[in-house]
């Protein structure tokens, strides 16, 4: 192994520069006396090079800046595809930049799991603080932030997605014009992360050309890491998949909920009989990847007539709302209404996509290693679905959708139903056919779960603390305690200032 290519030890090593690991190594490198090392798997790209499939919003998914990862999505052993940015920018360069906070439902529940410092009273100054927006109340939104979000307003859309919120108002859901304010239950134009039609990932506002000039902070692009390294239980550095060796004062991993549960199991952090298996040393048994959770995702899609086919902004409108069996405050169904499709599939070349998601699912999936070589991705199980709670939800979102659908105002642009389409009438066959189609909302959390001690499932503390261990912390998606009820990419930036404000500065 070779040590640092004759650097010297940096403070700290943030692997993974997504959602996450940009905002920390803009935070932690802010104070000119803290070294720190940024290494990205993707490419590092300078805020103008990033190229028009990462810059466009409409282009979901990155195309190769991707890691390639699939995952089993339920008991069918069916198998899709879970993109994940492989670039400094991570998801948030490559995702559909709907801009959504947690309500403070969410933040309840992570409580109830024993963590501290994030009720919503407590993360309401950090949302405020990260963003920049010309919109809504100033007691909660924030105007003079590094990320901006802008709320799209009922003129900018296209006609059928105006169709599709007079449609959910006429099946009783409120017209909502700031979702980030204080009412979620109803129906909105998505606010999103994209000024002038570009994407705006966090590589590209909290890792500006200033913020990369700063002598103190290297970014190293295209080098992905394998493992932590240990003197005993403290985190001294890492080991790159090339076998180069980075000492650091401190460690922290920010590859995401598939990235950095991987490195911590490769590391020897994980279920104990499953690092036995690959024959991997155990430092920590701890359950990593045993709490993984996403959103199951359905598309009911409608093409649309000739003259109504605009497909242009693709982003969007949602009804974000309660299902019958939602409990206390939660709101736990989304139907995104996007045009994020290939308008080939449509005869009349557009088609209008009504996407169900249950935010709240009671379903709890896995990720494992396939083997000790990173190069062979995770055994990633999503186990969509397996509690009938979370069917009979999907079930309510979707005939919902089809219902807004069905609506006079959707009648007037629709030209037909193409999925689930119209032969499939009963419950038992749309059941079916949600099973046959079902894909991920691509909004994975939970691996390494902050949680009290007494927590069983907790792998770390209130702040990202490896539990048992030393100078190694995880800040990413992967430590939310359970699923958002929305989309997580903003409370993913706002969780990294959170611990980067209250623990790390
Ligand atoms: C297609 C898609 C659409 C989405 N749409 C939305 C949306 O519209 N709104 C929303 O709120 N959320 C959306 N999400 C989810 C959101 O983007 C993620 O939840 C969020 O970006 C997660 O942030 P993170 O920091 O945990 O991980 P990431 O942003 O994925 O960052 C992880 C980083 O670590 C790097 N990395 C991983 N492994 C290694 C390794 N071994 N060595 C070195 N580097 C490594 C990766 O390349 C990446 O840069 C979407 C996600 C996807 C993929």
């Amino acid at each position: 192994m070779r040590e640092n290519n004759g650097a010297e030890t940096v403070d700290v090593v943030i692997v993974g520069g997504g959602s996450a690991g940009a905002v920390l190594a803009n935070r932690l490198s802010a104070d000119p006396e803290r070294t720190v090392l940024l290494v990205e798997g993707g490419p590092a790209y300078t805020p103008d090079e990033y190229p028009a499939v990462l810059r466009d919003p409409a282009r979901v998914g990155g195309d190769e800046h991707d890691w390639g990862l699939t995952a089993t999505i339920d008991d069918t052993g069916r198998v899709i595809p879970t993109p994940r940015g492989k670039v400094l920018g991570g998801s948030s360069a490559v995702n559909a930049a709907v801009a959504l906070r947690a309500r403070a439902d969410d933040f309840e529940k992570w409580a109830a799991h024993g963590v501290t410092g994030w009720s919503f009273e407590e993360v309401l100054e950090t949302y405020r603080a990260l963003e920049n927006t010309t919109d809504g109340d100033p007691r909660l939104r924030g105007r003079t932030g590094p990320f901006p979000i802008r709320q799209r307003t009922r003129a900018e859309l296209t006609p059928s997605l105006r169709a599709f919120i007079d449609a959910s108002a006429a099946q009783g859901l409120a017209r909502i014009d700031d979702p980030n304010g204080t009412q979620q239950n109803g129906v909105t134009p998505y606010p999103l992360n994209v000024v002038n039609e570009v994407r705006q990932n966090t590589g590209l506002v909290y890792l500006s050309d200033e913020v990369r000039r700063r002598r103190n902070l290297t970014i190293r692009g295209r080098t992905t890491v394998d493992r932590v390294l240990f003197d005993g239980t403290a985190a001294t550095g890492i080991v790159t998949l090339d076998g180069q060796v980075l000492r650091a004062g401190e460690v922290i991993l920010s590859a995401g909920t598939y990235g950095s549960a991987g490195i911590l199991m490769r590391s020897g952090i994980g279920p104990a009989t499953d690092l036995g298996r690959y024959g991997i040393e155990v430092v920590s048994d701890l359950p990593v990847g045993r709490r993984l959770q996403d959103h199951p995702f359905y598309y009911n899609i409608y093409t649309l007539k000739p003259d109504a086919n605009a497909m242009s902004p693709a982003a969007g409108a949602i009804v974000w709302t309660r299902s019958s069996e939602a409990v206390g405050d939660e709101l736990d169904l989304h139907i995104s209404a996007t045009h994020l499709a290939d308008p080939s599939i449509s005869p009349t070349g557009g088609a209008i996509v009504l996407a169900t998601a249950v935010t709240q699912p009671d379903s709890i999936g896995s990720v494992a290693l396939r083997s000790r070589d990173p190069k062979d991705g995770l055994a990633i199980d999503l186990n969509f679905l397996a509690e009938p709670r979370d069917r009979r939800r999907m079930l309510e979102g979707v005939q919902l959708s089809r219902r807004i659908g069905r609506e006079a105002a959707m009648a007037a642009v629709v030209d037909s139903e193409l999925t689930p389409g119209p032969g499939i009438r009963d419950d038992t066959a749309l059941e079916q056919v949600i099973r046959q189609q079902l894909d991920t909302y691509q909004h994975p959390t939970s691996t390494a779960p902050m949680g009290a001690e007494n927590d069983p499932w907790a792998v770390v503390d209130s702040v990202g603390n490896v539990r048992g261990m030393s100078r190694l912390r995880v800040v990413d998606a992967s430590i939310m305690p359970r699923a958002l009820s929305t989309a997580p990419n903003v409370t993913t930036i706002m969780l990294a200032e959170h611990i980067a404000r209250t623990s790390l500065l």
